[in-house]
């Protein structure tokens, strides 16, 4: 079946142009799917402008919207089995993280569809008895929403749920190398009953099938999650056409641990922070700050339980973490560390692929810490998105804070204290979308998502998550209409 989702059909490439998918964890091949080029996702563009101009998606009731999101939700857990292995073989991760992924995609369909029809609409008070006025919301338009490989379903949800939700119709490019969840939630879209056109998947390469969504003058509104590059590329291209647009880029997220810390959550949570998904996170805590005092004691256990941790394939139960994404990818993540040594840093463990036949078809990278580290090596200010710690030591919470928001970058972050009150000072002047203290990487849709400085702007989830895909319209009515004789 082809893999093309345009305009309600399914169909193959024009070019017939076909990529192969491989498992991260052994090579093996996943499937052959459909590769679109510009042409394709230009008539996919064309679609999603019909849909949306010709309705009937943007004017349905918002709370029949909403309905068909909750309908959504539940297909979702319905196929779970079949999507979290999708997205392992896709990823490499371990099935029991597809697993939880598929529980929030459900999650932020519901919380999307009962959002929809909940605010519509606001009366505005003018003091004028012969005048009514009120603001209503309107979907933006058509929305190019594309995405990254890391949470290929997850990072979908957080765009396809919000843009429906509203009104809108879209046209979705999912990474090239993850498409597979993609293309099983375009049929749980059309099982729920969605308008042909609405949802329109293009797969392929960002040059080629993604580059038309970025200055199409069809296309209304540009979601973007991805890397800082190709972020800037896309808000340049965006600009032609003054396109709204929202970016949830990199981050380099500070994890601060004072020496007062409750010393094994700390611990415990530093690892999780950094090698959860192999480092493959945008909040990942990839940068560690730690009180002088402490510094030894702590980073000494860190290094022991992080030599630990069991490499292995999505369905080893006995792994702790899985593969990077692709052969590229470890060299990036090979190429940052040898930087850093370069630069200074002190290797404490990692560093060196995993030897073994287990490992030889696959993508993998120990978890890797680098001691020693200070904030004017690159390896400090870079995103490497692999399984890489950088460890530098503070004295005090002036200089915590000084070297916490030391980056480009404002995503996300931690800090670690018993200390209640100087928590909460710290975490006011983080730099950050998100602060967890004594925590790190929950969230939940209720509450926004995204990132300061150039990590990127606007929001996903919670209120002005739905916020960025609609238009406030102000209604204003004159009830009682008669000359004014400005002009008489
Ligand atoms: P990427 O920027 O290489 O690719 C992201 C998407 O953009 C892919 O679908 C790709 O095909 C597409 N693309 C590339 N060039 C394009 C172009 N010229 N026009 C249109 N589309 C184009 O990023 P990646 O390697 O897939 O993902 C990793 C990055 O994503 C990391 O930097 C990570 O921090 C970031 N990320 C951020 C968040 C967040 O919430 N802030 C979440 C997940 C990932």
């Amino acid at each position: 079946m082809p893999d093309l989702f345009i305009d309600g059909t399914w169909r193959s490439a024009l070019d017939e142009r076909t990529r192969e998918i491989r498992c991260p964890a052994d090579g093996s091949l996943v499937g052959v799917v459909d590769e679109a080029g510009g042409k394709d996702t230009v008539e996919a563009i064309a679609a999603a402008r019909r849909a949306f101009d010709e309705g009937p998606w943007p004017t349905t009731p918002a709370a029949d919207r909403g309905d068909l999101l909750l309908r959504v939700a539940d297909l979702l857990l319905r196929d779970k089995d079949a999507l979290a292995r999708a997205e392992s073989l896709d990823t490499g991760k371990r099935l029991v993280e597809s697993e939880y992924d598929i529980d929030d995609i459900a999650n932020c369909f519901r919380y999307f569809g009962r959002a929809a029809a909940a605010e519509t609409g606001r009366v505005v008070e003018t003091g004028t008895a012969s005048v009514d006025s009120r603001v209503v919301y309107e979907p933006v338009g058509v929305c190019a929403l594309i995405t990254p490989w890391n949470y290929p379903l997850l990072q979908t949800a957080w765009k396809v749920a919000p843009a429906l939700a509203a009104g809108n119709t879209f046209v979705l490019k999912p990474s090239e190398l993850t498409p597979h969840t993609a293309i099983h939630l375009m049929r749980l879209l059309e099982e729920a009953g969605l308008p042909p056109g609405v949802a329109n998947l293009v797969l392929g390469a960002g040059p080629e099938a993604g580059a038309p969504l970025g200055d199409h003058p069809d296309v209304d509104l540009v979601s973007f999650t991805g890397g800082l590059q190709t972020g800037r590329r896309l808000m340049a291209a965006a600009a032609g056409t003054v396109k709204k647009i929202a970016l949830e880029l990199g981050g380099k997220n500070p994890n601060i641990v004072f020496a007062d810390a409750d010393f094994e959550t700390a611990v415990d949570l530093a690892l999780t922070a950094v090698f959860l998904h192999s480092g493959q996170v945008c909040s990942s805590g990839a940068r560690l700050l730690v009180e002088d005092s402490l510094h030894d004691r702590f980073v000494d256990e860190l290094v022991r339980r992080a030599s630990r941790i069991r490499l292995g394939g999505p369905f080893d139960e006995r792994a702790q973490s899985g593969p990077l994404v692709s052969a590229a990818h470890r060299a990036k993540v090979e190429a940052y560390v040898a930087k850093g040594l370069a630069e200074g840093a002190v290797l404490r463990c990692g560093g060196a692929r995993p030897s073994g036949p287990e490992f030889e078809a696959g993508f993998y990278y120990p978890p890797t810490v680098l001691d020693e580290c200070s904030s004017d090596m690159s390896v400090v200010q870079d995103e490497s998105f692999g399984p890489v710690l950088t460890v530098e030591r503070f004295s005090g919470e002036a200089e915590a804070v000084r070297l916490a928001n030391d980056t480009i970058y404002g995503l996300a972050g931690a800090v670690f204290t018993t200390d209640e009150a100087k928590a909460q000072r710290v975490a006011a002047r983080l730099r950050l979308g998100t602060v967890w203290i004594n925590d790190y990487h929950p969230y939940v849709p209720q509450a926004e998502w995204g990132g300061f400085k150039q990590s990127g702007f606007g929001r996903e989830l919670g209120p002005s998550g739905l916020a960025e895909y609609r238009e406030a319209k102000h209604i204003w009515r004159n009830t009682n209409p008669s000359p004014q004789g400005w002009f008489a």
